[in-house]
């Protein structure tokens, strides 16, 4: 290849994607092949923009204002630690009203799973009463610890309202 002859537009843009060769160092030096990579260029930087657009520089710190502005789905919490609060308490006057028989099954589980499983099972195999005298305690400590849980998380919802302006 001379100088003064231009060289295959294949040949140029693969060393423009290079980034060096005897191709471009012509182009550098020739009006016409410069004139053509220039419009390569702004080709490949139209197609960039319509394929990739640019997010604007202060996208980040917006969405970031508006998650700490916008309130939490607080409604929606709400409802699920109420409809918890009110399985917890059903649960607790269910186990109240069943019979004694269906107590001392829960007992059982209950037992088993705060305290010394096999004596516990020993004490249900020899009499269904004594064993609830015994797990009565840890079921109401459960069912209570329970109620508070829920109590406390509804007590943390409703402290933070939600800002009216927003709505
Ligand atoms: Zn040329």
């Amino acid at each position: 290849m001379t100088p003064t002859q231009c060289p295959e537009l294949e040949v140029l843009f693969t060393e423009l994607e290079v980034g060096e060769g005897p191709a471009l160092e012509h182009a550098a030096a020739c009006p016409l092949c410069s004139a053509i990579l220039e419009e390569h260029r702004q080709l490949e930087k139209d197609l960039y923009r319509l394929a990739d657009p640019l997010p604007p520089p202060a996208l980040v710190a917006t969405v970031m204002a508006r998650v700490a502005v916008e309130p939490p789905p607080l409604r929606r919490e709400l409802w699920a630690g109420v409809s918890i609060l009110a399985v917890s308490l059903f649960t607790g006057l269910g186990l109240l009203i069943s019979n004694d028989r269906a107590l001392s099954h829960l007992g059982l589980a209950l037992a088993s799973l705060v305290s010394d499983g096999k004596s516990l099972a020993l004490d249900l195999a020899n009499g269904g009463s004594a064993l609830w005298n015994i797990a009565a305690g840890p079921i109401t400590a459960i069912l209570l610890s329970m109620l508070f849980v829920c109590l406390f998380g509804l007590k943390r919802l409703a402290g933070s309202p939600p800002p009216l302006t927003e709505a």
